[in-house]
């Protein structure tokens, strides 16, 4: 039997993306839904077949606790919300995904995953790239010292923002802004190709060139990680520009992915030659690994822990920025094992 998928929040990751990956996974399906919005409970009833008894509200949620056919819960709501529906979600009793950034601090992020710990259910992260034959490669690479020693790195995600999802832009329950949104993927990018978590970090606010529209969050970052080891990864993050790459330079060699970070399409080279590696639904393999962790009772490559890292390099790299101080970056060691 497939475990059962509710999704909570319908916005635009759970319609465009989740959703269709949900009719292609084998060990997990879609069977529940949690939505504010009437049209939208309609829209996907018809649209997946699902039943009116797994159609939920943000009131009627803690109910999904008596409902058997939901094994995994699916945060897919704003920032500032994983930390309140994570937690009822493992008093439910479910499993959960939640999206990334994981929370707002790391004081919710230990929250979080004390509740689930609590309640014996497994923790994962959207964290979709990992489930990527190129960012898989790259691991390898960096971390098992193919192109020898990586000395510098670069990771750039930028997008021009919509006015689509108002939080994004620090409006209503807020918590968007580019470093939240886009430098958690150079986060994680440096560190897996580095294969180690950086020990310090500087940053710089880019100027505002559009004051209404950036009002309530920051345009764009640019940040440096420094290892230990003196090498670096320089970072840029945007709302208000597009690049989306990952370089490193060993001292043997160098890899390169562009578009790096993508749901497909995307393309990697190296300096022996070009990846010749697939593009696969990578929210459908990601699904799919947390269900296999499940029923095979083993842990994720995701996990809370790796979240609550990673949510502990963004406030060490805002407090780099509000200071113009080199901060030390004091978080727990966790790493993808397949490196
Ligand atoms: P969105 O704005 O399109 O959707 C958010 C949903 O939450 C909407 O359906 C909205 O109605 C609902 N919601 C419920 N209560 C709300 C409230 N009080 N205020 C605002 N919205 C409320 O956003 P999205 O792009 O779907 O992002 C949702 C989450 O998924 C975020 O954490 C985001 O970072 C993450 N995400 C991850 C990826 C990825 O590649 N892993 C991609 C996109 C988004």
């Amino acid at each position: 039997k497939k475990l059962g998928v509710a999704l909570v929040g319908l916005g635009k990751y759970s319609e465009g993306e989740l959703g269709p990956a949900l009719e292609k996974t084998k060990l997990c399906k879609l069977a529940g839904i949690v939505t504010g919005t009437p049209e939208k409970a309609n829209k996907w009833k018809k649209k997946y077949n699902v039943p009116d008894k797994n159609v939920y509200n943000y009131q009627t949620f803690d109910q999904i606790a008596d409902n058997p056919d939901i094994d995994i819960v699916y945060i897919v709501l704003p920032n500032p919300m994983h930390e309140e529906y994570v937690i009822r979600a493992a008093k439910a009793g479910k499993h959960v995904i939640c999206e990334k950034p994981m929370a707002m601090t790391v004081q919710e992020c230990q929250a979080m995953i004390d509740a689930c710990k609590k309640a014996d259910r497994k923790l994962s992260i959207g964290y979709r790239l990992h489930f990527e034959p190129h960012h898989q490669n790259v691991m390898q690479i960096g971390q098992n010292k193919i192109i020898g020693d990586i000395k510098k790195i670069i990771c750039d995600d930028g997008q021009v923002q919509s006015e689509e999802s108002p939080w994004r832009l620090g409006r209503g329950v807020g918590g968007g802004g580019p470093v939240r949104d886009l430098g958690v993927y150079c986060t994680q990018a440096a560190i897996y190709t580095k294969g180690e978590i950086p020990v310090s970090v500087i940053a710089k606010y880019h100027p505002k060139t559009d004051v209404e529209k950036f009002k309530l969050i920051e345009e764009g970052m640019n940040f440096q990680f420094q290892f230990a080891d003196g090498s670096t990864a320089d970072c840029k993050v945007s709302f208000n520009e597009k690049f989306n790459k990952l370089r490193a330079e060993g001292t043997k060699g160098w890899l390169e992915l562009d578009p790096a970070y993508e749901y497909k399409g995307i393309e990697g080279k190296t300096s022996s030659g070009k990846m010749d590696l697939p593009n696969v639904p990578q929210q459908t393999l990601q699904m799919d690994d947390f269900a296999n962790c499940i029923i095979s009772n083993k842990p994720t490559r995701v996990p809370g822990e790796m979240g609550m890292r990673d949510v502990g390099i963004l406030q060490s790299i805002f407090e780099a920025a509000e200071t113009g101080n080199k901060v030390k970056i004091n978080v727990n060691h966790v790493m993808d094992p397949v490196g």
